[in-house]
């Protein structure tokens, strides 16, 4: 049963989101909340509009990658 309904919005393929994940759920973080008001740390989702928005983010998988 796939569902194409995105819950997550722009912080899914963005650069500066961080996908945290814990034994009961999961949390995307902004980076851009370190150095600029603006931005919450933690979204409220889905991100449907984003001035920090940056194309080209792994949707959470950056871990994956190595980064150990
Ligand atoms: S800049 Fe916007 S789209 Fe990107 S992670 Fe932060 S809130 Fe999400």
């Amino acid at each position: 049963m796939a569902t194409s309904y995105d819950r997550v919005g722009l912080c899914r393929g963005c650069r500066n989101a961080h996908l945290v994940k814990t034994p009961r759920s999961e949390f995307w973080l902004c980076r851009l909340s370190a150095s600029d008001a603006r931005f919450e740390k933690y979204p409220r989702l889905p991100v449907r509009e984003c001035s920090g928005y940056v194309p080209g983010g792994s949707g959470g998988d950056e871990e994956a990658e190595g980064e150990r």
